[in-house]
């Protein structure tokens, strides 16, 4: 990013009223996770028993230290803003810039919380910091696994799986509550100046930012839009005048930006 993109993004977000963020794969630190050594080695050794699924979550919590410095530059750059963020990342790190929570949501879950694998009920249940330290030991050796009780659901026994999209039979109301307050959110920015950011978004969900976000920019006129994507930064023809496609790793972009302000 030159330096008087730069110098124009962060006028832009000074001067707006409200600022959308969406956060998508490209930022997500489960994509790193699946490429390591260590969890392949792993996968390898646990993938018949029931600990596999939980082996995801342990590392997301592993990879918070590193994780959690964009957000906290990302925080940076939005602190005493009316701002709203969508994200599609299921590594759950967003949490954890500083942010006030009612202003973030997640639709695609994460790893935090678990839900029952038939869907018998709307039931959330969270993971226990103890649990995951527990499972650390069964598959380090340290541990017996068969000492560890699988996490089963209170209403009809079935096992506990994640709350995530990837889960055969999604739990929605993780997220809804706070895509309610998303959604009113976006109503009040009819004809306010707004700036939206959209960071590492490519096509695995684009009906929830790519998409909206294009069209919020064509019919609100004082919109700006700034897509950054190492690889899928095109902005469509219809809102070339007040979009803006820029190439770049979103994480290099937010530790730019953020030294700006
Ligand atoms: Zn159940």
């Amino acid at each position: 990013m030159d330096l008087n993109m730069k110098e124009h993004i962060a006028a832009k977000i000074s001067e707006a009223d409200m600022v959308l963020v969406g956060i998508g794969e490209e930022l997500d630190q489960i994509r790193t996770i699946k490429k390591n050594d260590a969890y392949i080695q792993l996968c390898n050794k646990i993938e018949s028993t029931w600990l596999f699924p939980f082996l995801k979550g342990l590392l997301v919590e592993e990879q918070m230290k590193e994780g959690k410095e964009i957000y906290q530059n990302l925080f940076h750059i939005l602190d005493k803003k009316n701002y709203f963020i969508v994200s599609t990342c299921q590594d759950g790190l967003v949490k954890y810039g500083g942010f006030d929570l009612e202003r973030i949501v997640e639709p695609c879950g994460g790893y935090s919380m678990l839900q029952c694998s038939e869907g018998c009920s709307t039931g959330l249940y969270p993971v226990s910091k103890e649990f995951i330290s527990q499972i650390r030991e069964a598959i380090s050796g340290e541990r017996n696994e068969k000492d560890l009780e699988q996490p089963i659901c209170p209403k009809c026994g079935k096992p506990l799986v994640f709350n995530n999209v990837d889960t055969e039979k999604y739990i929605e109301e993780g997220y809804l509550k706070n895509w309610m307050t998303y959604k009113k959110w976006l109503q009040g920015t009819v004809n306010k100046k707004l700036c939206i950011l959209e960071l590492g978004v490519g096509m695995n969900y684009p009906s929830v930012i790519r998409w909206p976000f294009e069209k919020i920019t064509f019919y609100n006129q004082k919109a700006e839009f700034f897509r950054v994507h190492s690889r899928l930064y095109q902005i469509s023809e219809e809102i070339k005048d007040r979009g803006h496609g820029i190439c770049q790793e979103p994480e290099d972009f937010i530790r730019e930006l953020s030294n700006t302000f």
